[in-house]
């Protein structure tokens, strides 16, 4: 038996779960937000003595290398751990490998680096991550270290997938090419659905459809990914939260003028914090308040809401005409998993494919299968657990550099 932490860093929160592996038992999760800002928040639900606790702090807290001295700090204090030896390793979800990384890696000098390096492909995400595994590093030197990268599932597409139809030149010189994100929960949720379904996910073709503020579909044939919604950057492919998804480039210069903007980046500002759900109704970039405002009448928030359902259909759509047949869409995320009025709007639009929603069985945010049994398709609802996919990736590098118990 072994302690693993799962460490998920945004630009200012930390999420964090703390597992006895193999038995993949959570001994301790919690997340602290509001890094940076006034009033940070600390919340941990842990077990002592098998009993489930719940700590709560607010406290201001400057930056990452503070939070993860706090957050040791507490481990102590609340038992969580005892010793920071017992920690055996330690995953860090990381938003962009490029084509550095098609694996997860163990982490290295060279590894923390490289990932800073890679910032102009996440700047949001990595370099914040890269300062977080330093403080990591600092604080347990000798203790395995594994990154997972959101786009390491997606280092198997295809090249006619993963170019845009651009000079050639420019993926060679400048990297210019899809990379996709989310792999981490695309990969746990088709390997689950496989495992549900009681087939080798090698003979199955599946499309799952991780639909959260951020929001993405992949293609996963044979338990690859074949393809993606997300792009060169997360901007792309589906209608999210605040983000476009795909837009016409035209339309950047166009709107420059009309705007009176002189700096590109402002206008991608625009399509990344201003678009999407947010952009369409007016109202909100939560799904939730979109859904009560169209229910209520709004006009624009059922636009919106038509627009982001419409949008997932073309890419399942899409999916299944590029791996010719599926056997099963998968929901999941914020969206996917909670919603299922959405789940029904989506499929019940796909029903040329074969596919029939049974509305007992959708009415759920469990795992299920929300298909009716004569479904040509099976669709199921998986709820992702990036945390525990991550510490499996450190017990799989960490036996081939031999942890120990
Ligand atoms: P995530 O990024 O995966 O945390 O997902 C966040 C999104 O999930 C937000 O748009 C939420 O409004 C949405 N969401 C969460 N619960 C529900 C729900 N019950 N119905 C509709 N949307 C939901």
């Amino acid at each position: 038996m072994k302690k693993i932490l799962s460490v998920n860093a945004g630009s200012s929160s930390l999420k964090f779960q703390l597992f006895l592996m193999p038995e993949e038992k959570v001994i301790a999760k919690g997340l602290i937000e509001r890094i940076g800002l006034s009033e940070s928040i600390i919340s941990i639900d842990y077990l002592s003595d098998g009993e489930e606790k719940t700590f709560k702090q607010t406290k201001d807290i400057a930056n990452h290398e503070e939070a993860v001295d706090l957050l040791f700090k507490l481990f102590y204090i609340l038992s969580v751990v005892k010793d920071s030896s017992e920690i055996k390793g330690v995953g860090h979800r990381v938003a962009s490998g490029g084509e550095l990384f098609p694996d997860s890696v163990v982490i290295t000098d060279d590894v923390v680096h490289q990932i800073d390096s890679l910032g102009y492909l996440a700047p949001l995400h990595n370099p914040p991550q890269a300062k977080v595994i330093k403080s990591f590093k600092d604080m347990l030197p000798d203790t395995l270290m594994v990154a997972v990268f959101d786009t390491s599932f997606h280092a198997t597409l295809p090249s006619e997938n993963y170019l845009y139809s651009i000079p050639y030149e420019y993926y060679e010189k400048y990297g210019v090419r899809k990379y996709g994100f989310h792999g981490t929960s695309h990969s746990f949720v088709a390997k689950r659905a496989a495992e549900l379904l009681d087939r080798p996910i090698e003979d199955l073709k599946i499309v799952t459809c991780h639909l959260g503020n951020g929001a993405s579909i992949a293609a996963v044939d044979g338990g690859r990914s074949v393809d993606t919604s997300m792009g060169f950057t997360p901007l792309a492919g589906l209608t999210m939260g605040t983000r476009s998804g795909d837009v016409d480039p035209s339309i950047l210069p166009y709107l420059m003028e009309k705007l009176d903007l002189t700096e590109v980046d402002d206008m991608i500002k625009i399509l990344n914090n201003k678009s999407g759900l947010l952009g369409l109704s007016g109202i909100s970039s939560d799904m939730r308040d979109v859904e009560t405002a169209a229910a209520s009448g709004n006009v624009r928030a059922k636009l919106a809401l038509e627009i982001f359902v419409n949008r997932v259909q073309k890419y399942i759509g899409s999916y299944i005409a590029e791996m010719n047949g599926a056997d099963a869409i998968v929901f999941t995320a914020g969206i996917g998993e909670n919603a299922p009025n959405i789940r029904d709007m989506i499929i019940s639009g796909l029903s040329w494919f074969g596919m029939t929603i049974d509305t007992v069985q959708n009415d759920t945010r469990k795992e299920a299968v929300i298909s009716t049994e004569d479904s040509r398709i099976t669709v199921l609802n998986v709820p992702t657990n990036e945390e525990i996919e991550i510490a499996r990736q450190v017990e799989r590098l960490g036996a081939r550099t031999k942890i120990s118990n």
